[in-house]
């Protein structure tokens, strides 16, 4: 059985007080009667008010990138050991938005998924089809090949300690979302290529889904067999939606 993730993806957002009100309203929801894990990815700077603000809680703290390298003279970048540090658990590698707007290539993500695997992070490892290539029917193609790139460098094993999050591109900030078919077909079709290789590992590795989660569709989503949580970006902003969305999980 696998838990359920609720991640919330904040971006280039936020102030100190938006992240105070934030957290404090998602800890008056948490509820332990619940078995999904809540998550929040806050920006570089807020790390050390959330994870003070989140300690002896549940909730859980990562953020959204880090740098291939361990240290040095990297002027701007953070690294994994950084991270963990300010005891983050979680990293993002290969958001789309890292891949579009940075020119992260499938190597770039596949050496910062490595790097966090050796900071001790675990990495969610986002992968996903743009509108154009779904329309050409080229999304398996595309999903595997950003599969087999973290495949060939980190080694199945490797996946043991991630997660996967599938968000289609055409989907991400739109307010479209892959229906809940769409999704399913494209988790199981990653599962079943994991499982090419150790069914072990790809029957317990979490698959989210990311792409306009909002309180209405999110229990629709997370009904599906391979589908075990989201990855949320903009209604993680309000502590209502994204507990809502928590809340029918
Ligand atoms: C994201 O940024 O990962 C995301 C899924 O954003 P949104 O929920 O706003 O589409």
């Amino acid at each position: 059985m696998r838990q359920l993730l609720i991640a919330g993806n904040w971006k280039m957002n936020g102030t100190k007080p938006e992240v105070r009100r934030l957290i404090s309203g998602i800890l008056s929801r948490m509820d332990e009667s619940r078995s999904a894990e809540v998550l929040v990815l806050p920006p570089f700077p807020y790390l050390p008010l959330v994870g003070s603000m989140l300690e002896g809680t549940p909730l859980q703290l990562g953020a959204q990138d880090l740098s291939v390298h361990e240290s040095g003279a990297y002027t701007g970048e953070v690294s994994g050991a950084m991270l963990a540090d300010w005891e983050c658990g979680y990293v993002l590698v290969g958001h789309s938005e890292r891949r579009s707007l940075h020119g992260e290539t499938d190597a770039t993500v596949a050496a910062k998924f490595k790097a966090a695997q050796a900071a001790g992070l675990m990495p969610i490892l986002c992968v996903g089809e743009t509108l154009e290539q779904r329309e050409r029917g080229e999304t398996d193609a595309v999903i595997r090949a950003q599969v087999r790139a973290i495949l060939d460098t980190a080694g199945i094993g490797a996946m043991a300690r991630a997660v996967i999050a599938y968000e289609p591109v055409w989907a991400i900030g739109t307010g479209l979302t892959a229906n809940p078919d769409q999704a399913q077909a494209v988790h199981a079709a990653i599962r079943e290529q994991l499982s090419a290789h150790d069914d072990t590992i790809a029957g317990r590795v979490r698959i989210l889904y990311g792409g306009s989660v909002k309180p209405d569709n999110a229990a629709d989503l997370f009904a599906r067999e391979d589908i075990d949580g989201g990855l949320i970006g903009g209604a993680s902003l309000q502590s209502d939606s994204f507990m809502a969305i928590y809340e029918a999980s």
